[in-house]
């Protein structure tokens, strides 16, 4: 069992706070991604738990042990970097083998570790190579492989996929995501694309200047956003938030609508809708065509409403010209309201 326990854990470096009483439990097998812009943190608290960086305050646990006063190799951990640190001089077998070695494991088992890996990886041909001659996908392989040959109870990614192009990132993600769940291992990934994200996750954990927004699936994320922030950096294009007025009856007004909305003391709030959960219709909100962008299974509108900007995503046939009037009708149940001035959903 390797559930992970990050408990009130903050790092300043010097005068700058990179993280704040950061709380967060990852259960044994679960696959983690901290996902954020750059700059917010995720290297730095993937890198507390691997025991490179020491937190300013907090602790860290792993399978029920206190592993922050602990030095990486006591933590059960492997861990695969973005420039993968794969020894050129090394045959793909021996950079396989290196962590093997250093626990001095009999050669028969080495032998075995690297040859289940590599096969798992689909890299039992290139054993003899020298890791120098590999392309970057292969080498991003032999990283992973490298990992799982120490069945660790933890494997930590910072960015693995970031070197590869668009096409292969999208193969070595789907394998990966094969491969861990395999693996039985705990995996913390690190990561600022959020397709990635979505695509790898059990939950995510989104970050933002030094603190965790919410950790949950990748759906809830994206339906649920529980802060303004996380419906703005998540969905591409991101949500739409419009200013919301009171009007009677517990009701409020948006951009010529008046729909039943959550109670609150505040005479504005803010009403947030994803592109993708509107209707082109006779009746909803008030909006201007701007810019139409074909994309093929489905058209972008960008429009103005209410003075700001609008996206809205409608079936590739519609019939809409730049300077259209249009009425756009949110889909009820996937509306969603914030507070403006915590940002917190309401
Ligand atoms: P990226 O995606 O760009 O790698 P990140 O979210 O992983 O970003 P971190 O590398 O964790 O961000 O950095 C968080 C903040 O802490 C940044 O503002 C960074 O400049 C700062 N920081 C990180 N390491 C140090 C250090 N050794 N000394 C001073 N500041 C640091």
């Amino acid at each position: 069992m390797a559930e992970i326990a990050i408990k009130g854990v903050a790092k300043r470096f010097g005068g700058f706070t990179a993280l704040h009483q950061v709380d967060l439990s990852i259960a044994d097998q679960e696959f983690m991604v901290l996902l954020g812009a750059s700059g917010c943190g995720k290297t730095t608290l993937l890198r507390i738990v691997a025991g490179l960086e020491t937190p300013s305050h907090g602790e860290v646990w792993i399978g029920g042990r206190r592993v922050d006063n602990l030095p990486p190799r006591e933590r059960g951990i492997a861990m695969v970097f973005q420039n993968y640190a794969v020894f050129p001089h090394l045959t793909v077998f021996e950079n396989i083998a290196f962590g093997l070695r250093m626990k001095k494991l009999p050669q028969q088992e080495v032998e075995q570790r690297v040859n289940r890996t590599a096969e798992l990886m689909h890299i039992e041909q290139l054993l003899k190579r020298y890791s120098g001659q590999l392309s970057g996908g292969q080498r991003q392989r032999v990283a992973v492989a490298r990992a799982l040959a120490m069945e660790p109870d933890v494997i930590l990614m910072d960015e693995p996929l970031s070197n590869l192009d668009a096409l292969l990132r999208l193969e070595m993600r789907a394998e990966l995501k094969g491969v861990l769940a395999a693996s039985k291992t705990t995996t913390i990934y690190v990561t600022h694309d959020q397709v990635e994200a979505m695509s790898l996750a059990d939950r995510i954990a989104v970050m933002h200047q030094g603190r965790i927004v919410q950790a949950a699936s990748p759906v809830e994320v994206y339906r649920n956003p529980a802060a303004r922030f996380v419906g703005s950096f998540i969905g591409n294009p991101p949500m739409n938030f419009i200013p919301a007025t009171k009007a009677a009856n517990g009701s409020w007004s948006v951009a010529g609508l008046t729909l039943p909305g959550p109670k609150s003391d505040r005479q504005k709030i803010e009403f947030a809708i994803r592109p993708e959960d509107v209707d082109a219709g006779s009746e909803g909100l008030q909006a201007t065509v701007r810019v139409i962008e074909p994309l093929g299974p489905h058209t972008l509108v960008t429009c103005d409403v209410e003075g700001g900007l609008f996206r809205a995503i409608l079936e590739s046939n519609a019939s809409v010209q730049v300077g259209d009037h249009l009425r756009l009708a949110p889909k009820p149940d996937r509306i969603r309201w914030f507070d403006p001035e915590t940002t917190n959903a309401l």
